[in-house]
């Protein structure tokens, strides 16, 4: 399977780049998608409004104002970079080693904070990272028996849900009464995507958000999902579990009181273009073998986007960049370009990933063919993915890298 040749085969909205696959999509006699249709531009509540809700803050806390955390990914890069720079509030920034951090995150985490002369912490759990390391490589190991699309983001990811309770804990005890961020660290409602939970008929808001009810359907579908895989019947995944769950479904409540937690990308727009040229000029670098800026601060990425364009011909990027076309950012034949070369395999990093988790190249592979036949059957019947995964179409074992990163093109753009 070529990855260049699948997402030329695809049969995709004439306006942004969703293609069939996509969760309860519907293309209409124009080709248009339900998303361009009914999904209205969002609306941030500006800078005005950010400004006078910083000013709340200033001088309250002892040594620093806020906290502003930093990944290694772009957009906390650029939150941070704007509160010292821009806003001049007192910075204390923070990062969360979750045991899964890359190592050009590591670099962008020492040069920034560096480059911008802020005091820097790592909040680190040995123990727990140790742990969360040994329970991701008992997770994938049982999903490479038992493999389904709804789940391959919470196997890969552990930890996640505890990011937002170390930093509250940090932020409370050192009295500094304000921490940037989003659902995690700075993310943006560009970033929030309807296909991790699409294919279980599950949809969060612009926010990423989902209903009580919602998010109680996820609880009890991933218990279910863990809980039915006899390779993930360890003590350690169930107490991973229960202790995510709790704090999924009850992470307002665990909230201190004397810590306020806000959207940066709420107020202030999210413009790729600007974040990325600004990030640039102190010292921010993407990866080497991929073009696309986006997540490159964490080692889960590379596979869980993979695993997604091996099933059903979809990845991130391309819920990224249609809504990016939505908002006018980037034109549908350049997006077109990047998204193409930004769904490339990356194969370095996954080849680390292979062997930091314990299988081989080959036993993932039997895996994903034989789970994306009951993919097709299940949810992607009579569109084009099938077509072309059942077509002539000259193929390999698996996704190929060898075209070159960002080579334009002109098929099946307007
Ligand atoms: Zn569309």
């Amino acid at each position: 399977m070529d990855s260049d040749l699948v997402f030329d085969y695809l049969h995709r909205c004439t306006k942004c780049l969703l293609p069939d696959t996509f969760p309860r999509i519907e293309l209409d006699e124009n080709g248009v998608c339900n998303y361009c249709k009914d999904q209205p531009p969002y609306m941030e509540k500006g800078e005005q409004a950010f400004i006078e809700l910083l000013n709340k803050y200033r001088d309250v806390g002892k040594d620093y104002d806020c906290i502003a955390p930093i990944s290694g990914g772009r957009d906390s890069a650029y939150v941070l970079h704007q509160m010292v720079k821009k806003y001049n509030m007192r910075v204390q920034t923070l990062t969360v080693d979750s045991g899964f951090i890359t190592t050009e995150a590591y670099r962008n985490i020492e040069t920034i904070t560096d480059n911008l002369g802020v005091d820097h912490v790592w909040l680190r759990d040995e123990k727990q990272i140790a742990q969360a390391r040994r329970n991701t490589v008992i997770k994938f190991r049982g999903w490479v028996k038992n493999p389904s699309i709804h789940n391959i983001v919470p196997v890969l990811n552990s930890g996640d849900k505890m990011m937002n309770l170390q930093m509250f804990k940090y932020a409370s005890e050192n009295n500094i009464p304000l921490l940037l961020g989003g659902n995690i660290v700075g993310t943006s409602t560009f970033e929030h995507g309807n296909s991790r939970t699409g294919y279980l008929g599950v949809f969060p808001d612009d926010h990423g958000v989902y209903s009580l009810t919602d998010k109680l359907k996820l609880i009890l579908y991933y218990g279910w999902d863990f809980a039915s895989n006899t390779y993930n019947w360890h003590q350690s995944i169930f107490t991973e579990y229960i202790k995510g769950a709790f704090i999924y479904f009850f992470d307002s409540l665990l909230k201190p009181k004397n810590v306020e937690l806000v959207g940066f990308y709420d107020y202030v727009p999210w413009i790729e273009e600007k974040i990325v040229s600004t990030i640039s000029k102190i010292g921010w670098q993407g990866a080497e073998d991929t073009s696309t800026t986006w997540r490159i601060d964490d080692s889960a990425y590379a596979l869980i986007n993979y695993v997604y364009f091996y099933l059903a011909g979809i990845d991130e990027h391309v819920e990224l960049y249609s809504k990016m076309i939505r908002a006018g950012q980037i034109t549908r034949k350049e997006a077109y370009t990047r998204c193409k070369s930004d769904s490339r395999p990356r194969i370095p990093s996954l080849e680390t990933g292979w062997s930091e988790l314990g299988v081989t190249e080959q036993l993932v592979h039997t895996a994903l063919d034989r789970y994306r036949e009951k993919m097709i059957k299940n949810y992607l019947k009579g569109t084009s993915f099938e077509r072309c995964m059942y077509s002539s179409l000259p193929s390999t074992s698996h996704l190929t890298l060898e075209a070159p990163l960002l080579e334009p093109t002109t098929s099946h753009v307007d």
